[in-house]
């Protein structure tokens, strides 16, 4: 229709179909298959075992040019791709995408499916609940954040014969140690099985943890933007006075957790990641870990079911597994492995993966090839960068946008000069960092129904003078799959291409210098410079076996550089590292280029205003 009608009206004229019915077609058994009512279900991680003989399908990655608030459209063109290329030209497809956070969706962005003629169907269940996967990493975040507090109380109130009595205490068949306990006891260098013969001493260095307070890191979380919970205290019960401490909730989806769920290559690597989960340091400066809590195997079970990948389907019928969205600054913003695992296995040799990184290449792309690409083996045949005429005007030095006040002429005009100036700037760098990691890169122009025709092609022209493969018009939003066909055959014949793909940097090289790599390279940067805090981490990190892990910058996705403000493509400048975290469990190192918020607020008008339920359809209304 012309006018598209708003997301959620587009979406609900579309019947789905039965998810039982889309996972036939796309050769899932129905023992490989949970349903979650009619348009939902999970997908047994047994479909990659079974078709371990299947040669993989092609692997894409959808990224875009360094996000402005007039919107590029990643995951819109996403799914319009693979509307394209299953629908309308026939082949197996699998869009892989991230499950949105319940804080946006009633704060300030809405849902996340996609938007026009490209969605992910049904969206209310697509942004809602969906299977309950982040309700899962809640339980299991929040269960540890319990016993690391519960455990100093107990440390603090008990002599160390009866902490070592309450941790290993007289069963049946006597004392024995679980299976939790013999690890600790073998990291702690003591090699003996019968609780009752370790010595004093011994017993003392087992059942102390001796969590330095001060070290803390992991933090309580919610699905929910509540500023009021940045800043608390807890422990002011009667039973726990002179026990309270300073500390936060984060929004869940910046849980470790999550960053775990969706580095995962199975059950057993969750476990193993689970338990290694660093909550603080002892009083001498050794790393704490989920494991030395207790509570690995715990964490795990609560987590098994949200291993498994969710299935749903687009608009136009084609297959999409929504599964873990971790934050894209502190964490790497991918969606699942697996969920990439099962779809490529699934699609064959000559089917499609598309899968999408969250924020501009600088951030998303860098992240998807040097963490999740070395995690998961996978290794991508193209980049789809997207990019629009609007916001490439901006980084060619367009005026700021007001939230809801009109938009600028400039960006409603043909305006030639400044487009120009973005592409030379903005598009020409990020096609430039795509072609390092040696994949072909297909610039996806999300039309805008502002767009003139001079300026489609000015950015196409420009696009492949930079080294894009090659550059289209897409249509998706207005057309749905129709509108993305010369996308979808651009990207096909892309993936045909021979690659070269290579990491930026090795693991083994310092983390400073993987840092500074990544800056210089991708940013753009002169160099990097350290503050004494994280100079002094970066140190402890390495002396606690930490060295080898790969980098994920937390850094703003609005510019190349660390300052927002600066548009296009920033150079003289030095990226300030100021502080330095470590998400061991998830695999990685990530240095803090400002301050970056882990629990959104909610603005003076939020989208929950416009969200309704009615009474007698029970359908939802409001959500975009
Ligand atoms: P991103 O993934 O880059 O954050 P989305 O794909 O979620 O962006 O799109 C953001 C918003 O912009 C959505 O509401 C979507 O409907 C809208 N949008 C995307 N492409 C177009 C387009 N070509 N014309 C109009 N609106 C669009």
């Amino acid at each position: 229709l012309s006018p598209v009608p708003s997301d959620i009206a587009v979406s609900r004229a579309q019947q789905p179909k039965p998810i039982d019915v889309l996972a036939r077609e796309v050769g899932i058994f129905p023992a490989e298959l949970d349903l979650f009512g009619r348009t939902k279900a999970k997908v047994s991680l047994d479909v990659i075992k079974r078709l371990d003989h299947v040669t993989n399908g092609k692997y894409i990655v959808v990224t875009g040019i360094t996000p402005t608030p007039l919107g590029e459209g990643k995951s819109t063109t996403t799914i319009g791709l693979v509307q394209a290329l299953g629908a309308h030209l026939g082949k197996n497809v699998f869009a892989c995408v991230r499950q949105p956070s319940q804080g946006p969706t009633f704060g300030i962005k809405g849902g996340a499916a996609g938007g026009g003629y490209a969605q992910v169907i049904p969206m209310e269940e697509f942004n809602l609940h969906l299977t309950g996967d982040i309700h899962a990493i809640t339980a299991a975040n929040n269960l540890l954040a319990a016993a690391i507090d519960a455990r100093m109380f107990h440390e603090a109130t008990q002599s160390d014969e009866a902490l070592y009595g309450r941790l290993v205490p007289p069963g049946k068949g006597g004392r024995k140690f679980s299976a939790i306990q013999l690890r600790r006891l073998r990291r702690l260098g003591i090699d003996k099985t019968d609780p009752d013969s370790l010595s004093p001493e011994e017993r003392k260095r087992f059942a102390r943890l001796n969590i330095d307070v001060k070290t803390i890191t992991w933090q309580r979380v919610m699905d929910t933007n509540d500023r009021f919970l940045r800043k608390i205290e807890i422990g002011r019960g009667a039973a726990e006075k002179g026990h309270s401490r300073e500390c936060q909730f984060d929004i869940a989806v910046a849980s470790e957790v999550m960053a775990i769920l969706a580095l995962t290559t199975g059950m057993a690597d969750m476990r193993d990641r689970l338990g290694k989960i660093v909550i603080s340091s002892d009083t001498e400066g050794n790393p704490v870990t989920a494991d030395d809590i207790g509570i690995t195997g715990a964490l795990a079970v609560l987590m098994r079911d949200a291993i498994r990948p969710n299935l749903m389907q687009t608009l136009e019928g084609t297959p999409v597994f929504v599964h873990a969205g971790p934050f894209a600054n502190i964490a790497h913003g991918q969606s699942s492995i697996l969920a990439d695992k099962v779809a490529i296995k699934l699609v064959g040799p000559d089917g499609f993966v598309v899968t999408e990184a969250g924020f501009g290449a600088d951030i998303g792309m860098e992240k998807f090839f040097n963490i999740k690409c070395r995690y998961s083996g996978l290794t991508p045949n193209a980049v789809v960068l997207v990019a629009t005429v609007r916001a490439l005007k901006m980084h060619g030095g367009g005026p700021p946008v007001t939230p809801g006040a009109p938009l600028n002429a400039a960006y409603l005009n043909e305006n030639l000069e400044l487009l120009g100036k973005g592409c030379d700037s903005n598009l020409r760098k990020q096609i430039e960092n795509a072609n390092k990691f040696g994949v072909p890169v297909v610039v996806g122009l999300n039309r805008f129904s502002s767009d003139s025709p001079a300026e489609l092609d000015l950015v196409v022209k420009k696009a492949v003078e930079y080294g894009a493969f090659k550059a289209v018009v897409a249509d998706h939003w207005a057309q749905g799959g129709s509108g993305a066909v010369d996308l979808a055959r651009a990207v096909a014949d892309a993936c045909s291409q021979p690659t070269n793909f290579k990491f930026l940097y090795p693991l083994d090289k310092t983390l400073a210098s993987k840092i500074e790599t990544i800056a210089k390279e991708i940013y753009g940067a002169d160099g990097i410079e350290l503050s004494p805090e994280a100079a002094e981490k970066l140190a402890r990190y390495e002396k606690q076996g930490f060295g080898q892990l790969p980098i994920c910058m937390a850094k703003t996705h609005l510019s190349l550089s660390h300052d927002p403000s600066r548009k296009g493509a920033p150079t003289g400048f030095t990226l300030p590292v100021r502080d330095v975290r470590a998400s061991v469990g998830a695999g990685f190192v990530y240095p803090l280029c400002g301050d970056m918020q882990t629990m959104p607020g909610l603005s003076t008008r939020p989208c929950f205003f416009d969200i309704d339920i009615d009474p007698d359809t029970e359908e939802i209304d409001g959500l975009f």
